[in-house]
């Protein structure tokens, strides 16, 4: 009993660090909904798919554009096939965002900016990439 709900207010906890970046995937998410997009719930995410938010991942500069991006408890993807297929890596990320909450974005943009700035690839490069990649089984190469 007691075990239970401190493992309550430790996922409440997490919910809530992560949350100002999942308050920005959920908003991308409602305009996904609204423009004919998806979603559903996987543990103490929330996943969506379609819509604009879609179109805006296939246009970003990461060569033929992002499968997925993970913001907070939020994962948005191109479709819900991808979902699937992404899933293990974007857990890392959330797993990341568990950690460093609101400083997870800055961390990792300054470390893309950084690298950019040595001549490395601001993106497999990037630590938090390179922990992600490290434990999904498939390297698809679009994801984020
Ligand atoms: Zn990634």
């Amino acid at each position: 009993m007691h075990s239970r709900i401190s493992q309550r207010a430790w996922t409440l906890w997490l919910l809530t660090w992560a949350a100002p970046w999942s308050l920005v995937g959920a908003m991308f998410g409602l305009l996904g909904l609204a423009t004919g997009g998806g979603a559903q719930r996987t543990g103490r995410v929330l996943e969506f798919w379609g819509g604009v938010p879609a179109w805006i991942l296939g246009k970003m500069p990461i060569a033929g554009g992002a499968s997925a991006i993970t913001l907070g408890h939020v994962v948005l993807a191109r479709s819900r096939p991808l979902l699937d297929q992404t899933r293990s890596h974007e857990a890392i990320h959330v797993a990341q965002y568990e950690l460093l909450g609101p400083f997870f974005i800055p961390a990792y943009l300054g470390y893309s900016l950084w690298l950019w700035c040595v001549g490395l690839d601001p993106y497999f490069d990037n630590p938090f990439e390179k922990e992600a990649y490290g434990v999904s089984e498939t390297r698809a190469p679009h994801q984020h």
